[in-house]
Formats: C-alpha cells, structure tokens, sequence
C-alpha cells in the first residue's frame, strides 16, 4: 500500500510539472473494467519505460513525454529512440553508426506494439530514423520486414528524405579499422548505443522497439538480431516485453526475446527469465568474448535484467521518475 501511496504521490507531482491532470496518470488503475489483472497488482499503475544502456536516459525522457500524456505506447517507443538515431555522437545507431567493412552503414530495426502487430527494416542504407520506417512497414504494408534496397525505396516512397550517415568520427573510426581489418568485436563497446526500449502506457498496452546499425565492421549484408522479432525484440501484451543487445548471432541462435517473454508466460519473473534466457547462451556456446544483454518488462510493473558479462547497464523509468540501473552478470 505504501509503494502505491507514493506511487500516486510521485505521479501527482509529475503531472503538476508537466501541466497534466492527475486523474489522467491513473486511468488505467482507477477503471476496473480495463483490465481486473493488472488493476489489483499493488505496483501497477501504467506509465513504465526501461531501455538499454545510458542512451536510454534520454529517450525514455523523450517517450516519457507520450505516456505522461496519455498517448500509445507504440508512440512513446518510437518517438524514444528516435533520438538515439539522430545523434550523431553515438557509435551504434542511425547518424554516426559504425559502418560495415566495406565503409557504409546499414541499419537494422523493428517495432511492436501490443495488438501483435509488428514492422522492421534490415541492411537498410541512407535513412536517419528507421525505427519510423519500420513502424510505416507495420501500419502500411501486409508485411513484417522489408530489407535492403527494397526498405530504402520503401522508405522513400513514404517521404523520407536520405543522407550520408558517416560522421567525421565514424569514418575516421573505419580509416583506423583498415589499417589492421581485424574483426573482433569488443565486448560492451562496439555496440554500446544500440537501443532496445520497452513501454507500458497508462491503459495497460505495451509495445517495443530496437534499433541498431549493428556491429561495427560487420560482413557487408550481416543482418543481427534487432530487426528480427522474437531475437532482438518480443511483446505479448498478456505477459510482458523483452529486447536484446550485444552479439546478435547469439540472440537469434536461441531466439533470445521470444524465449525471455515464454519464460514469463510460463511463471519467471522478468529477472529470472532474462537470467534464464542468458545462462542457456553461457551452456551452449563459448563465452569468453561475447556479450549479451536482456532486458525485459511483464505487464504488471516488474523489470529485469541481466548479461553474460559485466557493463551493461538500463534505464528504467516509473511514475516519471528515472534510474540508471547496472544488470547482474553471469560471469565475473
Ligand atoms: N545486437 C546487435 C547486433 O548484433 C548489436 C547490439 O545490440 O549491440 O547487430
């Protein structure tokens, strides 16, 4: 009761900040024929956000501004990494991604919401938010994944604009990587932007998106798990949600989001799931030098997540308020 006490007081004083009125921060809570389950979860009051890395500060801000609102979920993911994709600093998505060995970058991205429906895009080229892209293949087209050449005529088709996405930095970054064309990817660096997000909104829907160009100096045509749903992005609007980063062919190898939000379905907490999910990677396959991260919501206000190494971290958003929170590891 205590925890719901100062979850209300928390969202109250959000919403005077944000100009909302309080009623609409606990919809979803104060209407008992929305959804009963969900309703007598002491934790659970709507309004849920947690993606990868420190990146995610910043865009959970940004997709906080949605749910506060009163808006989807499937809004509030977007428009979140949305801002990842444009700045340009970082290493991992949209402008300024670290590009394959042939010196281009090539995004890979998907989007679901909680209704089931999902888009994606892979080994995309020249476009600045293919998270929206994806989200146009979801709501436009019969399909789920549009790649390559065919995603960036799509997206151009749909009014989006296209650019070089090199920055001074990542080509440098490239010029550097020639000298030796060595591929070793290197554990919580390489990939340290990528970002997978999850939200609950504040009448119980969730959604997710994940978006990367991958790994840096990857074969050019390498697809990774982020734009596959089921490895770098799951939701199931009746359990929970769950997203991936780090070493993509260890994801889809063991189908990595789909298992963390069966797990869930089956009984585990978000946390036991994703260690679940993790330690079946550790069982089969030599570890010493990949990374992995999950992390994962279930629909009643619950987040966990964990990593084969040390480095991973989250930010997790309730009630408005934010925490950047280091993920338990299997390895030391
Ligand atoms: N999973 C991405 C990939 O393999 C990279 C990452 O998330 O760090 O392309």
């Amino acid at each position: 009761m205590q925890n719901r006490r100062n979850f209300i007081r928390r969202a109250a004083a959000m919403a005077a900040i944000l100009g909302l009125d309080p009623a609409r921060l606990f919809r979803a809570s104060d209407e008992p024929q929305k959804n009963e389950s969900l309703r007598n979860d002491p934790l659970f009051a709507g309004g849920h956000i947690i993606s990868t890395w420190e990146g995610g500060l910043v865009a959970n801000a940004e997709a906080w501004k949605t749910i506060a609102g009163g808006g989807y979920a499937i809004d509030a993911v977007e428009a979140g990494v949305r801002v990842i994709e444009a700045d340009a600093e970082g290493g991992s998505v949209g402008i300024g991604g670290m590009p394959d060995r042939t010196g281009r970058v090539t995004l890979d991205t998907c989007i679901m919401d909680h209704t089931g429906n999902a888009g994606g895009v892979c080994f995309m080229e020249d476009i600045v938010h293919p998270i929206s892209v994806a989200r146009k293949v979801m709501d436009e087209t019969p399909h789920v994944l549009l790649a390559g050449s065919g995603a960036r005529d799509f997206a151009i088709s749909q009014g989006f604009q296209t650019r070089d996405l090199t920055t001074p930095k990542s080509r440098a970054a490239y010029e550097k990587w020639l000298e030796t064309q060595q591929y070793k990817p290197i554990i919580n660096i390489e990939n340290h932007d990528t970002i997978g997000l999850l939200a609950q909104d504040m009448e119980g829907r969730l959604s997710g998106a994940c978006t990367t160009s991958g790994l840096a100096f990857k074969l050019r045509g390498r697809v990774g798990d982020s734009p596959i749903i089921g490895s770098g992005l799951y939701v199931d609007n009746e359990v929970g949600g769950a997203t991936a980063t780090g070493l993509g062919e260890a994801v889809m190898r063991t189908v990595g989001s789909f298992l963390v939000v069966e797990l869930m379905r089956g009984g585990l907490s978000p946390q036991a799931a994703c260690e679940e999910a993790v330690n079946r990677i550790v069982a089969r396959m030599p570890v010493d030098q990949l990374q992995v991260g999950y992390l994962a919501m279930d629909n009643k206000g619950h987040a966990g997540a964990f990593a084969i190494h040390p480095g991973f971290n989250y930010a997790r958003t309730l009630a408005g308020q934010t925490d950047l929170i280091d993920a338990a590891h299997a390895i030391e």
